[in-house]
C-alpha cells in the first residue's frame, strides 16, 4: 500500500471539522501540595475537575514515599516480565493484599487495565464462543472481546433483561462482561440480576469496577460491595489501581484455579514488562490509606451531594449518577467543546466528552470529584458551570 492511499492529513482535517481532534495540556506543577486539585498549566492555575483521583491519593506523600523507597531498594524498572525476573516482593505483596481486600483466593497484577480485560478475554473465552457486554462498556472490555476472535454481541445499556435473554438465545455465550460502575455515566450495572442472569447459563461474569473500586459500598469495596455479591455470584473481578488507588495498573482477582490459567494464558501478562516496583509499593501504600482513612470515602460523597444540590437549584441538567462521575448532557459535539473551552478560560478543568468515547448527539461536561475538593470551589465551578451554560444554549 501507498503511503497516500492512508489519508492521513485527509483524516485529521476531517476530524477538526467535526471538533473531534483531542488535546492535551501539560501540567507544569500541582500547586496545592499533596492534594491533586489544583494544576498548572502554560501560566494558568485551574481547579481540576476531571481526574479519576477519586480519593485524593495520587499526590499523597505516603504514596511518593513509598514509591521511592522501593526504587531505591528494588530498583526503578523491574528489568523484566512477572514470568522471567521482574516479580518482585512488592508485586507479590501487593496481589495478597488485594486478594485479601477483595475476599478473594488470588489476584494476578497487570500493567493496565487495559491489558488485563485483553488478557482475561483473550485467555477465557475461545474463537467461535460468544461474549455478552453491555452497549456501553469500557473500550478495554470491547477491544478484548475483538481480540479473543469471539463473537461479541451487546445487550442494552444496564438492562438485565436483555442480557438474560441474550444469554438464553445464545448457549454458546461463555462469558458475560459489564463495567461496575460506568465511566461516562456514572451509574452502577444492575449487577445482582447479572450475576443471576449469568449463574442461570452457567456463563462466566467478569466486572471491571474501575471506577467503583475504592469508592462504592460501605467500605469502599466498590460495585460488588454496593450490590451485596461475593466471588461465587461474580467469578472475575478486575480492579485498577490508578484511579480511586492513586497509582498505576491493575489486577484480576477471582479463584486459584482461574488466576493460576491467567497466569499461564494471558498473553498481556507474559509477553510484557512487570510495573515498577515503586508502583507496586504506592499501590500498597493507597490501599491501605484507603481502608484506614474512611473520611475519605465520606468527604467524597458530601462533595458530590454538595454539587448535585447546586446544579439543581441552578437548573442544571443533571443525570441520575450518585457517584463522583457527574455528568452534564451537552447534545452536540462543537457546542461541548465549546462550554469546555470557556469553563478552562474561567479556570475550570472538565472534561469535554465527545464521539466516539461516548455515542454521537451525547457530547458531555464529565465532571469528577475527588475527597480533597473544597466547597468554595465546587461553589465557584457551579457559578462559572451556569453562566457559561446559559450562555451557549440562549445563542
Ligand atoms: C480506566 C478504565 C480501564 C483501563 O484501566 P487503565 O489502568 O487506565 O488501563 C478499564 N476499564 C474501565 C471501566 C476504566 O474506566
Amino acid at each position: 500500500m501507498h503511503r497516500d492511499s492512508l489519508a492521513v492529513g485527509g483524516r485529521l482535517a476531517a476530524l477538526g471539522a467535526r471538533d473531534l481532534l483531542r488535546q492535551r495540556r501539560t501540567i507544569d506543577a500541582w500547586p496545592r501540595s499533596g492534594d491533586g486539585t489544583q494544576a498548572e498549566v502554560a501560566g494558568q492555575t485551574l481547579r481540576v475537575f476531571c481526574s479519576n483521583d477519586y480519593l485524593g491519593l495520587a499526590h499523597h506523600p505516603a504514596l511518593a514515599s513509598a514509591q521511592q523507597a522501593a526504587s531505591a531498594q528494588l530498583g526503578a524498572g523491574s528489568g523484566a516480565s512477572h514470568l522471567i525476573s521482574g516479580h518482585s516482593s512488592e508485586h507479590h505483596a501487593l496481589e495478597e493484599e488485594l486478594a485479601a481486600y477483595t475476599g478473594r483466593e488470588r489476584t494476578l497484577l497487570f500493567s493496565t487495565g487495559y491489558m488485563a480485560n485483553l488478557g482475561v478475554l483473550g485467555a477465557l473465552v475461545a474463537r467461535g464462543e460468544i461474549v455478552l457486554e453491555d452497549r456501553l462498556n469500557h473500550a478495554s472490555l470491547i477491544d478484548g472481546a475483538r481480540l479473543s476472535g469471539a463473537r461479541l454481541l451487546r445487550y442494552a445499556h444496564a438492562d438485565a433483561a436483555d442480557a438474560a435473554e441474550r444469554l438464553a438465545a445464545h448457549p454458546n455465550c461463555t462469558m458475560l462482561a459489564s463495567d461496575g460502575l460506568f465511566s461516562m455515566d456514572g451509574d452502577v450495572a444492575p449487577l445482582r440480576e447479572l450475576a443471576a442472569a449469568a449463574l442461570a447459563q452457567r456463563a462466566w461474569l467478569l466486572v471491571d469496577d474501575a471506577h467503583g473500586l475504592g469508592v462504592l459500598g460501605a467500605s469502599g469495596r466498590g460495585a460488588l460491595e454496593l450490590a451485596g455479591l461475593d466471588a461465587a455470584s461474580v467469578p472475575l473481578l478486575m480492579g485498577t489501581l490508578g484511579k480511586a488507588f492513586g497509582s498505576f495498573g491493575a489486577f484480576v482477582a477471582g479463584d486459584r484455579e482461574v488466576i493460576e490459567l491467567l497466569q499461564q494464558q494471558a498473553r498481556t501478562y507474559i509477553y510484557t514488562t512487570a510495573l515498577p516496583p515503586g508502583v507496586a509499593a504506592a499501590a500498597r501504600a493507597a490501599l491501605a490509606l484507603s481502608q484506614r482513612e474512611s473520611w475519605r470515602r465520606v468527604q467524597l460523597q458530601q462533595r458530590v451531594d454538595h454539587f448535585r444540590n447546586g446544579a439543581a437549584a441552578l437548573g442544571l441538567p443533571l443525570c441520575a449518577s450518585t457517584s463522583p462521575i457527574q455528568p452534564l448532557i451537552v447534545g452536540e459535539d462543537a457546542r461541548c467543546a465549546r462550554l469546555g473551552a470557556a469553563l478552562f478560560a474561567h479556570g475550570f478543568w472538565v472534561g469535554a466528552i465527545r464521539a466516539p468515547t461516548v455515542p454521537a448527539g451525547a457530547a458531555r461536561l464529565r465532571i469528577t470529584f475527588s475527597a480533597n475538593h473544597r466547597v468554595a470551589d465546587i461553589d465557584a465551578l457551579l457559578e462559572a458551570l451556569a453562566s457559561e451554560w446559559r450562555a451557549e444554549f440562549a445563542s
